[in-house]
């Protein structure tokens, strides 16, 4: 057998895609999906236009003053994650997360058609059963299926064959590893790297001196060809989260104590699902202050999925809390167990 191929997934515009699912009448405008201030995602029509995640509202409006702007839709974010997750495992034994709506999937084949027909099969059926645009990378290592994923984008499939996988090992430019950060490209070039194979010219000890010798080694096993090709499977989900704003664009604000009790139950409720329960909540406060968030744990009690006795414990860990003013909370339902082999009720 040659080597593995992976695939890497990713839904595009992820956020404003979720929200886009609902409003067929905005498909084609630029749409930002914003979160307190801030730019969260933008769609490809707003991209066009300059605007990025990150971006300011104003400096988003000043881009593109027809912009469309909505709130995050936190909940439906967290279903469609789980959703993606579902589809994920249901087309390779092996699957590594790395967000919410993306992940390296190995689906255990060294043949291009195949491992094209799992990636059809999965962009299809994220487009049918959950409505959401999926791009799928294919490649020999993780670095190679992401390129691809990066080159398929939005919605579409793109392999990076051996011929090309080869080529790209001489001519990449090092600015489109994933992990190389500017300082690092600004060393590289001083060492007069433009691309991986002007590393041929540059000494072992000199290229650990300028950039690391994880980041170092990392580089010359992409330039052989040895780069990490192991898709390390998540076997059991540990913890669901959910997240919420007091303050919306378009829906109204909502009360600390309101927001709490909304995420409760969307943790609740998608552990159920998955036949898990947990065995302690945290709470995240997001301070309108801009201060740093403070994170409030309860101690691990009888594992539950219950949603009531859930509400209970985290409304006693809010109350007890010295309350700021709220922008943001999140809910983490943690130490997650098999429903089944929980014995009695917490209470
Ligand atoms: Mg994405």
């Amino acid at each position: 057998m040659g080597r593995r191929l992976l695939l890497h997934a990713d839904a595009d515009a992820f956020f404003a895609s979720v929200a886009l699912r609902d409003r067929q009448d905005l498909r084609e405008r630029p749409v930002a999906v914003v979160a307190h201030v801030v730019v969260a995602c933008a769609s490809y029509p707003a991209r066009a236009h300059g605007v990025h995640a990150g971006m300011g509202i104003d400096e988003a409006l000043r881009h593109c003053p027809e912009l469309v702007l909505l709130d995050v839709p936190h909940g439906e974010i967290e279903e469609a994650g789980d959703a993606l997750l579902e589809l994920f495992h249901a087309h390779a034994p092996a699957v590594e997360p790395g967000s919410i709506e993306e992940a390296f999937l190995d689906p255990g084949t060294d043949d291009v058609e195949t491992a094209v027909a799992i990636a059809a099969s999965l962009r299809r059926r994220a487009a049918s059963e959950l409505r959401l645009p999926l791009t799928v990378g294919i490649g020999r290592t993780k670095l190679m299926a992401k390129l691809a994923s990066r080159a398929g984008k939005p919605d579409g499939l793109h392999v990076i064959d051996a011929v090309r996988d080869r080529e790209l090992r001489t001519s990449l430019t090092p600015d489109r590893v994933w992990g190389v950060g500017p300082r690092t490209l600004a060393r590289l070039a001083d060492l007069g790297v433009a691309t991986l194979a002007d590393l041929d010219a540059v000494p072992r000890e000199e290229l650990q001196q300028t950039c690391g010798a994880a980041m170092a080694r990392r580089l010359r096993q992409i330039r052989e060809g040895t780069d990490d090709a192991v898709v390390r499977p998540v076997t059991r989900r540990t913890s669901f989260t959910a997240t919420g704003a007091t303050s919306g664009y378009a829906r109204p604000d909502r009360t600390p104590l309101e927001l709490l009790e909304t995420c409760v139950g969307r943790v609740c409720h998608r552990a159920e699902r998955s036949g898990l329960a947990g065995s302690s909540i945290s709470l995240t406060l997001t301070p309108a202050s801009g201060e740093r968030a403070r994170v409030l744990r309860t101690s691990r009690v009888e594992a539950t999925a219950q949603n009531e006795d859930w509400q209970l414990l985290a409304r006693g860990l809010l109350e007890r809390a010295p309350l700021p003013r709220l922008t943001g909370l999140g809910v983490t339902l943690e130490r997650l167990v098999p429903a089944d082999q929980v014995q009695g009720a917490l209470f």
